[in-house]
């Protein structure tokens, strides 16, 4: 086709095709907050849905023509419901940030505190005087962190709690190797009253899986979190609680405070996620730690700095290594690039503001490795593939002609269910 096309659409073409070629086929995704979704969610979410309007509740909409979009949404409530064990769950936040948003906001106002995970300790933006919490004039206060058991220190944030009477505590992270103690916590926040909102947004899928603690049955009031990290959905967010007080209030401030339209051809793609690790989750979450375990024992025996040394390395989909000796987060992250390996640098909690062009750390998530079958034995490969690029320093070029080929056996989703997507395609009325 591309011959006869005006060379503007050739140039879009070529361009997606190369990037889908090149990130879907030849690379190890292994950022620690992406995943792929299989071709059966690919499939729903490439809907009609995504040129609709449907602003407000299901059936109480102030657009005609919604009729399924309503089942739909009322259906993915459900079913991440059932998943969760939450009694009210809504979809409508299109990121884990506006999940945050929306929380935050409800709890907190312009003069309030709040305590957080601290930037060092992993937590996000979002929870931060710099992202979302700043701009609704809500102050956090970091709680106390050991970086050495990298979590929360729990004995030196009760006196924060203490003294700060938040009100609200968050946790949860973007840098996550262990459980954060979130019944120690919600413990101490009952003394002072403060609710306690679990970020899910990295381990979101663990939980589905049942290898990450159930942040409901620890005591979380709320929790938010991203649908596509190791929960492998299409990018959106999603808030749940058991708590009807809270959850009204919710309701209204997410439309229309922090959405109108809520991009609904994920709902299907999300609903059809969560359907997924009804039946493979639980295979899947403890597949990725298993694999994430593999990797850093394989990269600490080659002479890897890897964190979480005397605790088992990882309880998550993470593994976090110092990379000062080998050049630093930013070159290291560039050399695996070069060799098809795509991670990302990382501050870790010793660094200063002013390395944050070149951070001490890499984040390196196995979640979407595992995804497209890898298990241990392949983790012992990926970690060789590290040791020639950072500590043999071997030409990067050479090694991504071997990642390539070790890719090739790696193509297809797993964990998942087989269907014939011709088949599906017709029956979705798509690209006609
Ligand atoms: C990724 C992340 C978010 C934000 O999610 P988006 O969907 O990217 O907006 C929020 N909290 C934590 C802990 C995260 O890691």
């Amino acid at each position: 086709m591309a011959s006869k096309m005006p060379p503007e659409v050739q140039r879009i073409v070529d361009l997606t095709a190369k990037h889908n070629k090149w990130r879907k086929k030849e690379t190890l995704n292994m950022i620690a907050s992406e995943n792929v979704t299989s071709p059966i969610v690919e499939l729903v979410y490439l809907s009609d849905a995504m040129h609709r309007y449907a602003e407000g509740m299901p059936f109480k909409r102030y657009y005609q023509g919604t009729k399924y979009i309503d089942e739909l949404e009322v259906y993915c409530n459900e079913l991440m419901s059932k998943l969760f064990g939450a009694k009210y769950v809504d979809c409508r936040p299109t990121s884990g940030t506006l999940a945050n948003a929306t929380v935050f906001h409800v709890l907190g106002k312009n003069g309030d505190t709040s305590c957080i995970v601290p930037l060092p300790g992993g937590g996000h933006v979002s929870h931060s005087e710099y992202g979302i919490m700043g701009a609704l004039g809500i102050k956090p206060v970091p709680l106390a962190f050991d970086e050495e058991a990298f979590n929360i220190d729990v004995d030196l944030s009760r006196k924060i709690i203490n003294e700060v009477k938040p009100k609200f505590i968050v946790l949860g992270a973007s840098v996550i190797i262990f459980p954060h103690p979130v019944k120690e916590i919600k413990e101490i926040a009952q003394e002072v009253d403060a609710p306690v909102i679990f970020d899910a947004a990295h381990v979101l899928g663990l939980i589905a899986g049942k290898v990450y603690p159930d942040p409901f049955k620890d005591g979380a009031d709320v929790v938010t979190s991203s649908t596509h990290k190791t929960f492998p959905g299409p990018q959106g967010g999603v808030i749940m609680t058991n708590r009807e007080d809270i959850y009204k209030k919710v309701k209204r401030k997410v439309f229309p405070v922090f959405v109108s339209n809520h991009h609904l051809h994920r709902l299907a793609a999300t609903a059809m996620t969560a359907v997924e690790m009804m039946y493979f989750g639980e295979e899947y979450a403890r597949q990725v730690v298993r694999n994430a375990k593999k990797l850093a024992e394989e990269l600490h025996a080659r002479g890897f700095k890897v964190l979480g040394e005397g605790y088992g390395f990882t309880e998550t989909h993470q593994v976090l290594v110092d990379v000062r000796e080998q050049g630093g987060g930013a070159y290291s992250a560039e050399r695996l690039e070069e060799a098809n390996i795509i991670v990302n640098k990382n501050m870790l909690p010793w660094d200063t503001p002013d390395m944050i062009k070149n951070p001490s750390g890499l984040r390196i998530g196995v979640q979407e490795l595992t995804r497209i079958g890898m298990r241990e034995d392949e983790m012992i490969q990926v970690a060789q593939f590290f040791e020639k690029v950072l500590i043999k320093k071997e030409d990067p070029a050479e090694v991504r002609k071997e990642v390539v080929e070790f890719r090739k056996n790696f193509q297809e989703v797993h964990y998942t269910f087989k269907v014939d997507t011709r088949e599906l395609a017709d029956k979705l009325s798509l690209g006609v």
